[in-house]
């Protein structure tokens, strides 16, 4: 029981994310096969993008500009 608390919730060791170490996470320590694939770095000659949350970055950022020249009125 105690063992179940202590390993439940853990981080992933790539991403940092919320991860488990319970054996319904074919994935664990990482919390999804994108990371564990990283880590085994099976695909480090592939172009392959990593989907990171650049993107949603990138918007927040458009939008602070947008503001920016709204602030020059
Ligand atoms: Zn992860």
């Amino acid at each position: 029981m105690l063992d179940d608390l202590v390993i439940k919730k853990i981080l992933c060791p790539l991403c940092q994310k919320k991860s488990s170490l319970k054996a319904s996470n074919p994935y664990r320590p990482f919390c999804s096969e994108r990371c564990k694939l990283i880590d085994l770095g099976s695909w480090g000659s592939e172009q392959y993008k990593i989907p990171t949350t650049n993107s949603e970055a990138e918007r927040e950022w458009e939008e602070n500009e947008t503001n920016k020249d709204k602030d020059n009125d």
